[in-house]
């Protein structure tokens, strides 16, 4: 069987695709992985993913424990003052889809199975809904 490689970002199977091996930080270790891309574009935006994961990596799994920390204190606010849960929820909500506007990024099996182009978008479009939902609750 042959196996059809596609592009890492915008995930299309193209004959000439060209592969580069990039250092890639993930919690507690390091790895060399290879990006297949099919573009200059596509490399670029490849590069751009890893040096900002490698940056951010460890100030993600803070934000993440933040975002988790923030939902547990607003199921207990909802429940010890009902009146302010709604004001609450929607500031959370608002906040959320802000993040997901300004940094559109997810985990790396999401980019593995639809491409670093279609994850950006699916993040800032759940982005748009959350800060349409929070509006609309407000
Ligand atoms: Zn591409």
């Amino acid at each position: 069987m042959i196996r059809i490689e596609r592009c890492y970002c915008c995930k299309k199977a193209s004959p000439n695709l060209n592969k580069i091996s990039l250092l890639v930080e993930f919690p507690g270790s390091r790895d060399n992985i290879d990006f297949i891309f099919c573009s200059n574009d596509c490399k670029k935006e490849i590069e751009k993913l890893v040096s900002f994961n490698n940056k951010h990596i460890s100030k993600f799994y803070i934000l993440g424990g933040l975002v988790l920390f923030l939902a547990v204190m607003l199921t207990f606010i909802s429940a010890l003052y009902p009146d302010l849960s709604k004001p609450v929820q929607a500031i959370f909500m608002i906040l959320l889809g802000v993040l997901a506007l300004i940094y559109p990024y997810a985990t790396w099996m999401t980019y593995q199975l639809i491409g670093i182009r279609n994850t950006k978008m699916l993040v800032r479009i759940l982005g748009i809904i959350l800060i349409y939902g929070g509006i609309r609750l407000w």
